[in-house]
């Protein structure tokens, strides 16, 4: 089973290659789904990452990320229903 640093490590790597997607294997199954989102305050780059794998619903949640140009944000304002459609309850990795 994949380590919180494992998660960090395949974080990295999809956070460098923002704004295109990355092809980069779960470091937990191997498979191509990972998914990283952003959640922040309006008008600021920095908030919430979820990081997390669509097959085998683990992953990690950062607070304070520093969001790069070109990725789209989530606003904190939203209500929560509409924050959180798209991300699965998975599994956080601590
Ligand atoms: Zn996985």
């Amino acid at each position: 089973m994949a380590s919180f640093d494992d998660w960090l490590d395949a974080y990295d790597v999809m956070y460098r290659a923002l704004p295109a997607s990355s092809e980069l294997p779960c470091p937990n199954c191997g498979h191509q789904t990972l998914r990283l989102v952003f959640t922040a305050p309006p008008g600021t780059r920095h908030g919430y990452a979820a990081f997390w794998c669509d097959t085998c619903l683990e992953g990690i949640h950062l607070s304070r990320a520093p969001i790069p140009d070109g990725v789209s944000v989530l606003s904190l304002d939203l209500p929560a229903e509409k924050r959180n459609r798209g991300i699965p309850n998975y599994r956080l990795v601590t």
